[in-house]
């Protein structure tokens, strides 16, 4: 069952999204990422298997980022594979978002993402929740 974290605040966002997801380990999962603002761009770092790797990969991380969120995945539609990893960003890069389920009509939503031109990257249902996001927000 998936874990999710978000954080607002004063102190540096990746670390305590870590800390975060450790606490939330014992749910079971199969990888985890987070995403958080670096100058102004959203930034997402993903890995399969334990926290631990992806902690190798954020540590030394200092971005002038003071919030985020963080996901442990527990895989329903697609492998656990780093594509599949939340979180997942829209098609612009405007949003950044981490999911806990199923979407039933996900096919249909994915039919709709191509019809625009918006080729999903990963093998998710969750990944078109960004990208209906930012077309609705384009509007
Ligand atoms: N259905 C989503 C996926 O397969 C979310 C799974 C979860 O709840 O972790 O990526």
């Amino acid at each position: 069952m998936c874990g999710i974290i978000g954080y607002i605040g004063e102190k540096e966002a990746p670390e305590i999204l870590i800390n975060g997801l450790e606490k939330l380990e014992y749910r079971g999962y199969d990888s985890a990422g987070i995403a958080y603002c670096e100058h102004g761009k959203l930034m997402a770092v993903k890995a399969v298997g334990r926290i631990k790797e992806l902690k190798k990969l954020t540590d030394g991380l200092h971005p002038d980022s003071t919030c985020g969120i963080g996901h442990t995945r527990w895989a329903t539609h697609g492998k656990p594979t780093i594509a599949n990893c939340h979180p997942h960003l829209s098609y612009g890069g405007k949003f950044a978002i981490v999911h806990n389920g199923i979407i039933e009509n996900c096919r249909q939503l994915r039919l709709l993402c191509e019809s625009r031109g918006i080729s999903p990257v990963s093998d998710t249902d969750s990944e078109l929740i960004a990208h209906l996001l930012e077309m609705y927000f384009e509007g």
